[in-house]
């Protein structure tokens, strides 16, 4: 077991294509840059590769077999949990007409094939920036503590707290919905990652770091720990 190894905070992209060729190209070139990649090549996996962990970013082809890109995206934008993940439609289709059903569907982004990978990732990082100033705040606050996106600065009631990356990143991942219970599973892979082998007790391990950092004195405990369920930041009753 190595659990000083630093989180995996690169963001996480789902590509979505079914000629395998454009897909490897694609990830081969995002991983260089250091993304995070998960390649699906139809519209049911992406959508059960979206259930399991939220991407960052999809990158989605409009021509898939089966369900269309365009399908997949109306079906993330009607699901409450997903329905604000930026997405890019990839197309070999350059009409007018398509490019406004694409956005009227819901895309953020729309590129015509063919593009230069270097392209693609520069409208990445463009969706990215955008959708990231436009839906979040850099402040998340609960019950007094709150946790900066921009300054990684952590503070509770005024007194700064210093957290290893992993306790921030848990910490970041547990107020970002508060009372929302997140099992050790679900916070292996989106903190350690899920090609990390760690055990779940190591999660145990960090989330008792974490409250010995954020409380101190008579300060209330905001991690509240669910039996057999896992951890959420929540007050409770208190
Ligand atoms: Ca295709």
């Amino acid at each position: 077991m190595n659990d000083r190894r630093p989180p995996p905070l690169e963001p996480f992209v789902l590509i979505v294509e079914d000629e395998t060729p454009l897909a490897e190209l694609l990830k081969y070139n995002l991983e260089s840059e250091g993304f995070r990649i998960a390649v699906a090549t139809d519209g049911e996996e992406a959508l059960l590769l979206v259930d399991e962990e939220t991407p960052d970013i999809i990158i989605l082809d409009w021509m898939l077999p089966e369900v269309s890109g365009i399908e997949v995206c109306r079906r993330i934008r009607a699901t409450q949990n997903t329905k604000d993940i930026p997405i890019i439609m990839l197309t070999a289709r350059g009409e007018e007409a398509d490019r406004l059903r694409g956005f009227e569907t819901g895309a953020d982004d729309y590129v015509v094939k063919p593009f230069s990978p270097s392209e693609l990732i520069a409208r990445v990082r463009a969706v990215m920036r955008r959708t990231r100033l436009a839906t979040e705040a850099d402040q998340l606050s609960y019950e007094g503590v709150s946790l900066d996106r921009g300054t990684r600065k952590v503070v509770r009631d005024g007194r700064s707290i210093h957290l290893s990356p992993i306790e921030y990143r848990l910490l970041q991942v547990l107020i970002e919905k508060p009372c929302h219970v997140f099992n050790r599973e679900y916070l292996l892979n989106v903190v350690w990652g899920r090609d990390v082998y760690v055990e779940e007790r190591t999660v145990d391990v960090h989330i008792r770091r974490l409250r010995k950092a954020l409380n101190q004195g008579a300060e209330p405990d905001i991690i509240r720990t669910v039996r057999s369920g896992g951890y959420a930041i929540d007050v409770g009753d208190i």
